[in-house]
């Protein structure tokens, strides 16, 4: 990367931080799915630096304003975002850098607790004041006080619909959709802030074994949606799920609408993957319908 870029990256975390920021040292990370990520340093402090091509920086807004959203409810830590930018053809991120540890005999408890505060949150309707980017793929977030449409339009069928275009049409899929409200008999949620991308490789622990979280793709929606991407991939520590179920008990039919709830991000991984996400995607609808 040219020495402009960190010439100007310099400048901006200078300014917005009201105090000069000179880099004298830079160590590329490891961990990130789709940004280059950095640890930049000056003498007394350092930042966390993410970067990519300049079609990003509109992602690196959204993730700013998510981070914002989620500090401002107070329930969670994550990294303070600092600036944005674009320089020299490439866009910017850089956050509070947050030094990592390992899991102390707590932290698993305590993130449970505060997920479960993050969504004891009686917000207005389903949606967000902006759309994201989950992955790499867009999420609409156009407000609904009807959730049913709401997770089958803005997020089951935009999904569908474009696994099509990249070549996998989900069979039953119509079908699927059509039977939705079967899968919330007695079983009405309310907006909670969610977290949105909420897997274990967005989860840290600091020095001290605190939680933190970051990468969030937030919206206002069904609770369950954050916990069901949590066990998507293997799940967290059991204690995490005891402390939230104490916190904020879970309703039975959890375990049916986890399934639906997956398959949205199981068509995102195949909308930004490819296999073998179709043929899970296909196996997780021919599951839900056997449920209808
Ligand atoms: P990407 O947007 O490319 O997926 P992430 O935000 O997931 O990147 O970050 C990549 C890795 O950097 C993470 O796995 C985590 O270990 C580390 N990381 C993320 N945020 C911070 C931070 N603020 N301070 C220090 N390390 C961080």
């Amino acid at each position: 990367m040219s020495g402009a870029f960190y010439k100007s990256v310099e400048a901006k975390v200078s300014s917005a931080t009201s105090r000069s920021f000179p880099i004298v040292n830079r160590t590329s990370l490891h961990g990130g799915c789709i940004n280059k990520a950095e640890r930049i340093e000056s003498d007394d402090r350092s930042y966390f630096l993410k970067r990519n091509n300049e079609s990003f920086l509109l992602h690196f807004e959204e993730e700013q304003a998510a981070l914002d959203e989620l500090s401002g409810a107070g329930a969670f830590r994550v990294p303070r975002p600092i600036c944005s930018g674009l320089a020299d053809n490439q866009s910017y991120l850089v956050l509070e850098f947050i030094s990592s540890g390992q899991p102390a005999e707590t932290s698993w408890e305590l993130l449970g607790q505060q997920l479960a505060q993050l969504h004891q949150s009686a917000l207005p309707h389903f949606g967000w004041h902006r759309d994201n980017t989950i992955g790499a793929t867009k999420q609409i977030n156009n407000v609904s006080d009807d959730w049913i449409s709401f997770f089958s339009n803005r997020r089951l069928l935009y999904q569908m619909d474009l696994a099509q275009k990249n070549g996998f049409k989900l069979k039953n899929g119509p079908q699927l959709l059509e039977s939705l409200s079967s899968f919330f008999d007695g079983y009405s949620p309310s907006p909670s802030r969610l977290h949105g991308d909420l897997w274990s490789g967005n989860v840290g622990f600091d020095t001290n074994g605190a939680p933190f979280v970051f990468d969030p793709c937030c919206y206002y929606g069904d609770r369950e949606t954050d916990l069901a991407l949590s066990e998507f991939f293997g799940g967290f520590h059991p204690k995490f799920y005891d402390a939230y179920n104490e916190a904020y008990p879970l309703d039975q039919g959890y375990v049916k609408r986890k399934i639906l709830y997956n398959l949205y991000h199981c068509l995102n991984h195949f909308n930004l993957f490819g296999s073998p996400y179709d043929s899970q995607s296909q196996l997780m609808t021919n599951q839900l319908l056997k449920f209808v």
